[in-house]
Parts: structure tokens; C-alpha cells; sequence
């Protein structure tokens, strides 16, 4: 369910929005010029599409026809078309569609917005809360054309009692007016444990009071609707929140991790590691920092290239991610130097578990053109909590300098 269909008879749009969708999104996709095209495709590809980009008015099927096609093959359509009238806009509401955007060279963008805001609303949650079930059925509805996943709850301590069992609820939907708990109410519960950036909570209200909208504002929601507002409107408003959050999350992922290898990096491991080192400090548990640096690393990128020497960084990377999950923290410090802070090795698994990894790392390969390129590593551990964070990793560093002064390939403890 990864690909795309877009079913265009100009030749020439057909390229350029091939084009933007290749350098934009880079998600597999198929071009049909005729509503025969697009069966046949859907009989070969079947439920492959998550979405079918459509010109509704083909040479063989004039009418729209096509929107129901994608939709019996389980792909709703957004319909790229040249004109929206009234009439052909109710005409295009009754069937599957996702949302219009008007054909033209200016919109190719914002299209690419919206395809991508579709792909990655599958699997996103999104949870509607009103105590009007009619309110309710025409949310639930507008949310799951656009792939969400969504919960309903018809007040706000049934919603809460939803985040319990969904924690990953990534939009909210709330009614002001409803019995047992209202959505002022609702809205300050979750601010308590979910940020602006981690939760996006729009309130809804048929009360024309002028004070409800800045109520719901004031309360932590990031925006606001009547009721009585158009599909288009609720659906721009639901796509600029989404687009927001995971702007905010690749932000984050920009300022937190290392780009080549998805691992923190430096600055960030000392936000992470700081609080499991007080923690350990104050509960007595053994805590160990390490430090690993690949052997004559030089050597690989002058051999084989830096490309080569990338895959190996990432390699190795991916590596003590695996066998250093979380709770523990792992970054890459900077080159091919990683930093790793565990407090769940118990004390009589220390050795082997290092040795272990020194291990996993020789006998770990990069494969490149055919050629496997092989490499070790030399790790320093500190098992001390005294003197402080700063203090364990200067210690483990001095150990990784024995590790190499010793031959490479090898650990040294120090605690
Ligand atoms: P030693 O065994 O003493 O650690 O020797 P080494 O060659 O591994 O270490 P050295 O510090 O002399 O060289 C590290 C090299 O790593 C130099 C630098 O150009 C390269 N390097 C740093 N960052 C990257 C990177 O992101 N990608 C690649 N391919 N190379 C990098
Ligand atoms: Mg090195
Ligand atoms: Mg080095």
C-alpha cells in the first residue's frame, strides 16, 4: 500500500507532476492516460496504491468515474482538475475523495503537501470527542477519508480514559459543551502531559459566544472551528496542525540527532545522559560509559573511499543501537567515535559484555560493490559514578587511549 496512481491524459502534466513527485517524495508511483489504463493497472497492482491522483473527466469516462474505481480498490482520490464549479464540487463531495486541488503549475507544490500529509496520516491517530453523535459521525467521517486512524469519545473523560490505552493520539478534536467533563476541561487534563509540539488539540463549538474561542486558546489548544464549518476548512485546519507537529518533530530530529547515522549526538547526549547519571548517583546503581573508536579508520576511507567509510560509520552505528536499546543512550560523538551510557548492564555481565561487542564489530562487514570490508574497534569503559558525567566519559576516553595504545582491537575498564 506505498504506491501512488495518478491517472492524467495530458501528456505534459503527466510529466511535470511525475517529476515533482520523484524529486519531492521519491514514493513509487504509476502514470495511466484512460480510465482502461487505470483497470488494467488495478488488476495487476490490485490494493497496492494508498491514493490515486485523478483528473476526473478522461476521454473514456467523462463523469468523475474514475474516483469510484480508485475507491473500489480501496485508493481515495484527491482530483486534480482544471475548474471547480458548485455543482461539480457537492457532485465530487458524495464520492471517495480526499480533497481538490485546482490544476494549476503554481499548485504542484502544495499537491506534493497534501500527497504527503495522506502517506503519513496512515497509522496516525486522531481521536474525535462530542457528546452529538451526529457531530461525532460527520468527524469521524471527514478524519477517515484522510487516512487517520480515529477514536471517538463522547466526553472528556471517556477521551482521557482513551489516551490511557492510546498514548500515540497525535490530534484532537473537541466539542466545548458536553456532560461529565467539557472540552475546556479536557484541553487543560492534556496539556498536563502532552506539548504543544507532541499533541495538537483543536476545539469545535456551536456557541457564538465571543469568549470561546480565546477559552479554548487560553486552555492550550492550538486552533478552533464553528460548527457548521466546510469539509475544506476542517480538512486545511486538521493538515496545517499534522504539518505542523511533524515539522516541530523533524526540527528536533535536526537539532538532537547526528544526520548520517540517526544517533544523538553530542550536545544531546549529555541532555539525556545528565538525569540517568544523577538517578544512578542517588539510587547507588551501577552505571557504566563507554567510548568506542574505529581502528585505523583513515585507512578505510583512503582505500575504499568515503562513501565506504560512511557505510561503515552507519554500520557500526546501527550496531550498538541494537545491542544498547533504550533506556540506554547511545550518540555518536563526532568522526568514528561513539559515547554510550547503560545502567542495565548488571556488574558481572560487564566484561562479556563489552568483549562481546568487540567481538560483533569484527565480525561485522560492510559489503560495497561486491567487496566486504571488515573492520574493529577500541572501546574504553568507566564503571565509576564519582566525580560526574564529565568525569566518567574523561575516564572512559583514557581507557579507549590504553585500548590503542595496546594494540587496537581491544577494551579496557577503568572503575
Ligand atoms: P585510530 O585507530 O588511531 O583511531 O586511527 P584512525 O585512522 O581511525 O583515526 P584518525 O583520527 O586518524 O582518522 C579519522 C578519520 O575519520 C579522519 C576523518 O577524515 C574521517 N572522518 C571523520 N568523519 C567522517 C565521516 O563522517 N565520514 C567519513 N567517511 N570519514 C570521516
Ligand atoms: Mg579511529
Ligand atoms: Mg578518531
Amino acid at each position: 500500500m506505498d504506491r501512488l496512481l495518478i491517472v492524467e491524459d495530458s501528456k505534459s502534466m503527466a510529466a511535470a507532476v511525475s517529476e515533482c513527485v520523484r524529486q519531492n517524495l521519491g514514493y513509487p508511483f504509476d502514470v495511466v492516460r484512460t480510465y482502461a489504463q487505470a483497470q488494467q493497472i488495478f488488476r495487476q497492482r490490485g490494493g497496492e496504491y494508498f491514493l490515486a491522483l485523478v483528473e476526473p473527466n478522461l476521454m473514456d469516462a467523462p463523469d468523475g468515474q474514475i474516483v469510484d474505481l480508485a475507491a473500489s480498490k480501496g485508493a481515495p482520490s484527491i482530483v486534480f482538475s482544471a475548474d471547480f464549479g458548485v455543482t461539480e464540487r457537492r457532485f465530487l463531495e458524495k464520492r471517495k475523495i480526499v480533497d481538490y486541488v485546482v490544476k494549476r503549475p503554481e499548485n504542484l507544490k502544495p499537491l506534493m503537501g497534501l500527497i504527503r500529509r495522506i502517506h503519513n496520516n496512515r497509522g496516525c491517530k486522531a481521536l474525535v470527542v462530542d457528546d452529538s453523535s451526529y457531530f461525532r459521525n460527520m468527524l469521524v467521517h471527514i478524519l477517515s477519508k484522510q487516512r487517520l486512524s480515529v477514536l471517538e469519545a463522547c466526553n472528556g473523560e471517556n477521551a482521557l480514559e482513551l489516551f490511557s490505552k492510546h498514548p500515540d493520539i497525535k490530534l484532537v478534536i473537541t466539542d466545548y459543551k458536553m456532560p461529565v467533563m467539557d472540552g475546556y476541561e479536557l484541553t487543560l487534563a492534556l496539556r498536563r502531559h502532552y506539548a504543544f509540539d507532541e499533541l495538537a488539540i483543536i476545539g469545535i463549538s456551536s456557541d457564538e459566544q465571543k469568549q470561546t474561542l480565546p477559552m479554548f486558546l487560553k486552555s492550550g489548544a492550538n486552533d478552533f472551528l464553528q460548527k457548521g464549518a466546510s469539509t475544506e476548512e476542517i480538512v486545511c485546519r486538521v493538515n496545517m496542525n499534522l504539518d505542523l507537529l511533524e515539522f516541530m518533530d523533524e526540527t528536533r530530529k535536526l537539532a538532537n540527532c547526528d544526520p548520517l547515522t540517526g544517533l544523538f549526538n553530542r550536545r544531546c547526549f549529555f541532555e539525556k545522559a545528565e538525569p540517568v547519571w544523577a538517578q544512578a548517583k542517588r539510587s547507588g546503581r551501577m552505571l557504566c560509559a563507554a567510548m568506542a573508536d574505529i581502528d585505523h579508520f583513515k585507512r578505510i576511507n583512503d582505500t575504499y573511499g568515503h562513501h565506504v567509510g560512511d557505510l561503515v560509520i552507519k554500520a557500526l552505528a546501527d550496531l550498538l543501537a541494537r545491542s544498547f536499546p533504550e533506556p540506554d543512550i547511545v550518540s555518536r560523538f563526532g568522526g568514528e567515535e561513539y559515547c554510550l551510557l547503560s545502567a542495565s548492564i548488571e556488574p558481572v555481565d560487564l566484561y562479556h559484555a563489552f568483549e562481546g561487542l568487540r567481538q560483533s564489530i569484527q565480525d561485522l562487514a560492510v559489503r560495497h560493490e561486491g567487496v566486504e570490508v571488515s573492520f574493529t574497534a577500541s572501546i574504553g569503559v568507566c564503571v565509576s559514578c564519582k566525580g560526574g558525567l564529565a568525569e566518567m566519559i574523561r575516564t572512559a576516553d583514557r581507557m579507549l587511549y590504553m585500548a590503542k595504545r595496546a594494540g587496537r582491537n581491544t577494551i579496557r575498564i577503568s572503575g
